[in-house]
């Protein structure tokens, strides 16, 4: 069916939406094994928070003048009348479970990590998603900036694990709440003289929160932004000072790095670090995981007033620029001839699953040949056949279907050849 004929009878995933298949969800496997053991070196624990949550956790935490929180939200009324948001990002669920949990109170720094579905209701193109995936990691109540150039390297060290090679770093401060309101009104000037060639959007924001301009995607409003005045030149003392850290960190852990005073990123949360890590070959989508500091979020919460840092790396993105090898299978197909051999074979099945070898059995009958047939289908390594004289001996038929060779014995000595190879 074609993709309309199966959308009319409503039928097809919702837009922005896919299917994850087997072929593909191998890779996606791998990532997340190879994320849990990276980030577990670097002494991350996972937390897993629910997938929605009340959506004012979302319009603090994210920010009430974000794109994402403004246009992006996938929020409804549930049955009993609350408003209720599908995560758009994860770190005020993270945020709300510590305060929830005082994790706080085991001490700090507090490190976790999650992987998992996020939802935004973003225009659905090449590389951006409705329902999208991220793997994210926080740290919470580390002020040093080290820890934002030891997360960023952590990125790099999957990035490295995954084959993902041409890559840029992109780090940035965007100031905190003693030196941003002078940046704020410095743009919202710079913004107010090049306001006729803004488009819509960004005439609203210059007056709301001229720093989202940074987010635009209209060419005019980028040109414009291009000519407004660099945060670097607004910092105070002490982001100043962790800037310069950061930087420092970044030189001691080798990672090359670009500064670029526009990085912003699209969440109002940021304080001082921002980062990006970009891929080449990815075209307009091309931010494979970003992040920074957000110092304010927990006490804007009304909890304890800890500093955090983390970054939220695009699965479906990463994947795109990734190296991976797809795992190999080792199917041994199990061809039984006749009733009794069926039933033998589902014993026989056991033991050598219970012995680490895949095994199939079909229980649809076959003879030998239509079950060779199959089995090269199913690129199975092995055939097992069970047949009256191979029960009645204990000595079963093996064929390498690589070499075509064939082997002969009871199921142990079969186990420890298919180990073996
Ligand atoms: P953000 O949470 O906006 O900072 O995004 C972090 C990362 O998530 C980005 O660098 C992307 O890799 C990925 N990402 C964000 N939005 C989408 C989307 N709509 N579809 C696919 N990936 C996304």
């Amino acid at each position: 069916m074609t993709e309309d004929a199966s959308a009319k009878k409503g039928l097809a995933a919702i837009k922005g939406t896919r299917d994850i298949l087997p072929g593909e969800v191998e890779k996606w496997q791998a990532l997340e094994g190879l994320a849990r053991t990276t980030f577990e070196l670097y002494g991350f624990r996972e937390l897993r928070a629910p997938v929605f949550e009340a959506t004012e956790l979302f319009e603090k935490g994210t920010g009430s003048t974000s794109d994402v929180v403004t246009k992006e939200m996938y929020t409804f009324t549930d049955k009993g009348g609350r408003s209720i948001t599908l995560r758009p990002e994860y770190t005020p669920s993270v945020a709300r479970a510590i305060i929830e949990h005082r994790l706080d109170l085991e001490g700090a720094p507090m490190r976790y990590y999650y992987m998992g579905p996020m939802f935004r209701y973003d225009k659905p193109q090449k590389g951006r998603y409705r329902q999208f995936h991220q793997v994210d990691i926080e740290v919470f109540g580390e002020k040093d900036a080290a820890v934002d150039a030891e997360i960023i390297e952590m990125a790099h060290a999957l990035l490295d694990k995954l084959g993902v090679t041409g890559t840029e770093t992109l780090v940035n401060s965007v100031g905190c709440r003693a030196c941003r309101p002078a940046y704020g009104a410095a743009l919202r000037e710079a913004a107010a003289k090049r306001k006729d060639e803004l488009c819509a959007d960004c005439q609203r924001k210059a007056e709301t929160n001229p720093l989202r301009i940074f987010d635009c995607k209209v060419d005019a409003c980028r040109e414009a932004a291009a000519s407004f005045p660099s945060i670097q030149d607004y910092l105070c003392e002490e982001c100043r000072e962790h800037f310069g850290k950061l930087l420092d960190g970044l030189d001691v852990l080798k990672i090359p790095y670009r500064v670029d005073p526009r990085l912003v990123r699209g969440l109002d949360y940021y304080t001082k670090t921002t980062f990006e890590i970009v891929a080449s070959g990815l075209g307009a989508q091309n931010a494979l995981l970003g992040g920074g500091r957000y110092d304010d979020m927990m006490k804007d919460f009304g909890g304890p007033d800890i500093c955090g840092t983390g970054f939220a790396m695009g699965i479906e993105r990463v994947l795109a620029v990734a190296a991976l090898a797809p795992p190999e299978r080792k199917i041994l197909y199990l061809a039984y001839l006749g009733d009794k051999a069926k039933k033998a074979g589902l014993e026989l099945a056991r033991f050598f699953r219970a012995n680490g070898v895949e095994c199939l059995v079909e229980y649809k009958d076959r003879g030998m040949k239509a079950h060779f047939g199959r089995a090269n289908k199913l690129q199975a390594a092995w055939v097992l056949i069970v047949g009256d004289n191979e029960l009645r001996s204990g000595r079963f038929g093996l064929k390498d279907m690589a070499s075509g060779r064939q082997f002969d014995g009871p199921r142990e000595d079969l186990l420890a050849l298919i180990l073996k190879r």
